[in-house]
Formats: C-alpha cells, sequence, structure tokens
C-alpha cells in the first residue's frame, strides 16, 4: 500500500469555479486559492507562456494531484 497516491485532474470535465473535491479524502479544493491552506503545489510545467500542468498536494492527506486541462480551459490568444 503506498503512503501517497497520485491522481489526476482535468479542469476540463470540472463545471463552476474549478473547484473540485480531492480525489482522495474529498476536501475541497480550488485551484484558485492561493493560501496554500488546503493544497501545497509542488510544481508547475509551463508549455510556451501557458500553463500546461499544475502538481498539488493536498495537505490533508498527502495525496499527489496532477491538474490537467489549463490550455482547453483559456482559448489562445491572437498575436
Ligand atoms: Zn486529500
Amino acid at each position: 500500500m503506498k503512503p501517497h497516491q497520485m491522481h489526476k485532474v482535468d479542469l476540463t470535465t470540472i463545471e463552476g469555479s474549478g473547484d473540485f473535491p480531492c480525489p482522495s479524502c474529498g476536501v475541497k479544493i480550488s485551484p484558485e486559492d492561493e493560501t496554500e491552506n488546503v493544497y501545497t503545489i509542488l510544481d508547475t510545467k509551463m508549455k510556451g507562456h501557458s500553463l500546461e500542468e499544475l502538481v498539488i498536494q493536498c495537505n490533508k492527506c498527502e495525496s499527489k494531484i496532477h491538474l490537467i486541462g489549463f490550455l482547453a480551459s483559456s482559448p489562445p490568444s491572437p498575436k
């Protein structure tokens, strides 16, 4: 049994403000929450100037969650 599970959440499948429950413990996680009370940002992956993937860790259950779908959620701005 692994102490730290890895989950993947696609933000394009989330409706509303982007909040989603932790896949492991169910605590409410908001990508726009910058206080890091609920989760800690471990890594960010950029593609050009856009955020491609965000790796966070739930502070409650310590699960690692990979957030994807940022590119699809924001239309490309014309040059
Ligand atoms: Zn959790």
